[in-house]
């Protein structure tokens, strides 16, 4: 049994569902092909705005996101089935369900994180609705689950963490109902508590939900198609000559991820590796190309160096107020802070008078990090900087990386070099 997962910009117009059903119909088998969707295009960043107790988006703004949403799932549902009501009901029936839970959510601030999940989750619920559908009405025999009855999470909304045991036992409710189907189709990103209430996984979390689906139906491997040929060396936002890394390491994967690659979700290699399933990056733009496998190797191949590129960065230096060494008290005390507001530090060092940490530049909890700093310390920060990680790193990658610009902070292993430096 495959699983594919296809992310919002392969199914964001009723050609990209077409391209998308052309890939999974090329792939059928005698097994039932795991499908697995996220929301459609930009969808779950306007469902965000609809979330009760989202502040910043007025009465009249969320009737527009509303229409939004409606005319653009049901032209897609449209243009994919012309003359078809059923579809075109399906569609409207979740709308009206989204419009009673938005009418049903407390405001109270609380309640946000559990108010966004049961929001922003109709995203993937209407787009693997049409697409299951459609898939139907083609003559591929679909079953559409709902990954709610199937992935278990505890109660962290907004980042779902999932309970593997239950997960496991429930998958074989997902088996029994892909059972004689050619394709059994599901939503990334979502879940749902022991007691049915809906979580999510974490923005982008679609990859991670096609991994723990793997994981616990013993899936012969998994394949994301992206907008992009596969596992790139960088980003092609900021790089023009991208070389395609054909073969990946899942620790090297795993690294990659940590620093901030974002091919794929940082969580989505663990539970490959453990099973030993290999993990392809493919390009739904051309489906016939060979793409990227990340699994049991040794190596990267082709061996060259690996560019991570952290955008809105900033530099905080903290020093005693007196002055003094920094020791082991004051470090408790900063890590405290960080953990109580969930920042996560990308880059740290000490000096005898000083700690550096480099952190995303997430004005709301670092207004807080920097009030609470400055109880205990001293607090000089810069803003505006990038945080570059070359993996496989020589001198000559370096310098060209850095191009002249002050180095603010480097770090240096005998694989990983990070350099902090003003964006340019
Ligand atoms: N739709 C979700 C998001 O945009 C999950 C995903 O696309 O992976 O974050
Ligand atoms: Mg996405």
């Amino acid at each position: 049994m495959k699983v594919f997962k296809f992310g919002g910009a392969s199914v964001n117009s009723a050609d990209a569902v077409r391209n998308m059903v052309g890939i999974v119909q090329a792939h059928l088998e005698s097994d039932p092909l795991v499908v697995v969707v996220s929301a459609m295009g930009k969808t779950t960043n306007l469902l965000e705005k609809l979330v009760p107790g989202q502040m910043s988006t007025t009465g009249e703004e969320r009737s527009v996101l509303r229409e939004q949403l409606e005319t653009y799932h049901l032209d897609i549902a449209k243009n994919l089935i012309a003359n078809d009501n059923s579809l075109v009901d399906k569609v409207q029936d979740l709308l009206c369900r989204l419009d009673e839970t938005i009418a049903s959510l407390q405001r109270s601030p609380e309640h946000y994180n559990y108010n966004y999940d049961q929001v922003v989750s109709f995203g993937e619920l209407i787009s693997t609705t049409i697409i299951a559908h459609y898939l139907n009405h083609l003559g591929i025999n679909t079953q559409w689950i709902d990954a709610r009855q199937v992935i278990v999470t505890d109660d962290h909304y907004r980042e779902g963490r999932v309970d593997w045991e239950a997960t496991c036992a429930e998958s074989n409710l997902f088996m029994e109902m892909a059972e004689g189907h050619q394709v059994a189709l599901t939503q990334g990103f979502i879940g749902a508590t022991s007691s049915m209430h809906t979580t999510t996984l974490g923005r982008e979390g679609s990859d991670y939900s096609a991994a723990i689906l793997a994981y616990c139906l013993g899936a012969e491997s998994v394949t994301i198609w992206k907008d992009v040929p596969g596992f790139l060396n960088a980003d092609p936002k900021y790089f023009s000559d991208t070389v395609k890394i054909s073969c990946i390491p899942y620790n090297e994967a795993i690294e990659l991820a940590y620093y901030g690659a974002s091919v794929i979700h940082p969580k989505t290699v663990k539970p490959l590796q453990n099973m030993g399933i290999p993990l392809y990056i493919r390009s739904f733009l051309a489906p016939a190309s060979e793409g990227s496998v990340i699994g049991n190797y040794h190596t990267i191949s082709p061996e060259t160096p690996l560019y991570i590129f952290r955008n809105n960065q900033m530099l905080l230096s903290i020093f005693p107020r007196d002055y003094s060494f920094i020791a082991e008290d004051n470090l408790q005390a900063i890590f405290g802070l960080l953990n109580e507001l969930g920042i996560r530090v990308n880059l740290m060092q000490n000096s005898a008078l000083s700690f550096s940490i480099c952190i995303d530049n997430n004005p709301q909890l670092v207004g807080r990090l920097i009030e609470g700093l400055k109880s205990m310390f001293l607090v000089r920060y810069n803003e505006n900087l990038q945080l570059i990680t070359i993996r496989y790193y020589n001198q000559e990658v370096i310098d060209s990386i850095v191009a002249g610009r002050p180095v603010l902070l480097e770090q240096r292993s005998r694989s990983t070099e990070q350099i902090v430096v003003p964006c340019r």
